[in-house]
């Protein structure tokens, strides 16, 4: 068993294991599976999340591998024959896209304003019919700040007037509307490649271009 970790390598076995079952592996299936220590899994791990690979809970479980999620922020996503927390609305538009096997996907969540459930048969080839709005809380310059508070605010509601009870009710700010057709070509491309070896992340002016190219603007965007 080798006492060094090859953080690709790593990066991977947590990418494709959530791929598979929808779950996050734990640090002792990873160890196994790459024949490596636990604690070099562990410490893996760590730079894996501090590049923004990953986000780890305080003990160091799993939380998420973006678009992957191990807890539930609002999102079901029902794949063929696989089921996955959605992450945040952005997240579960992006699974079908990553994983074209198991597309059109079900994704299923409730308006964080007045409850209503909502579902889309979500695929590749365009965005699901539906008047609902996606409202993003956190501008993209904090994202990171706290991934998983972000993320369990990327919601999608009824109507503009239920994020608005909703903002109202929970005393924030408005942050950033957008309907489900930006909403899926903002999640059709931005995680490619992530179930690939040899992924990077993309350079920033790369992202803003993408960012502007699916129809983005303004602060909240860093654009
Ligand atoms: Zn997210
Ligand atoms: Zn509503």
């Amino acid at each position: 068993m080798n006492d060094r970790v090859d953080l690709e390598a790593l990066r991977l076995a947590v990418y494709r294991a959530f791929a598979a079952t929808g779950a996050a592996p734990y640090a002792g299936e990873l160890s196994a599976g790459l024949d490596v220590g636990l604690g070099a899994v562990r410490d893996g791990l760590a730079e894996l999340a501090h590049g923004r690979h990953l986000a780890l809970a305080d003990d160091g479980r799993i939380l998420m591998a973006h678009p992957f999620a191990a807890v539930p922020l609002g999102f079901s996503v029902m794949g063929r024959d696989t089921l996955w927390w959605g992450g945040c609305a952005w997240d579960s538009f992006a699974l079908p896209h990553l994983l074209p096997d198991q597309a059109p996907v079900l994704v299923a969540t409730t308006c964080p304003a007045c409850d209503a459930p909502h579902a889309w048969r979500v695929g590749t080839h365009a965005p699901p019919p539906g008047g609902q709005v996606a409202h993003f809380l956190v501008p993209v310059e904090h994202i990171w700040d706290d991934v998983v508070w972000t993320c369990s605010n990327q919601r999608l509601f009824c109507s503009v007037e239920c994020v608005d009870r909703w903002l109202a009710r929970e005393g924030l700010e408005r942050g950033y509307l957008m309907d489900l057709v930006t909403l899926w070509r903002l999640a059709s491309r931005w995680y490619a490649g992530r179930l690939q070896p040899g992924y990077q992340r993309r350079e920033p002016s790369a992202a803003a271009d993408y960012l502007r190219s699916v129809g983005l603007d303004g602060s909240f965007w860093g654009l």
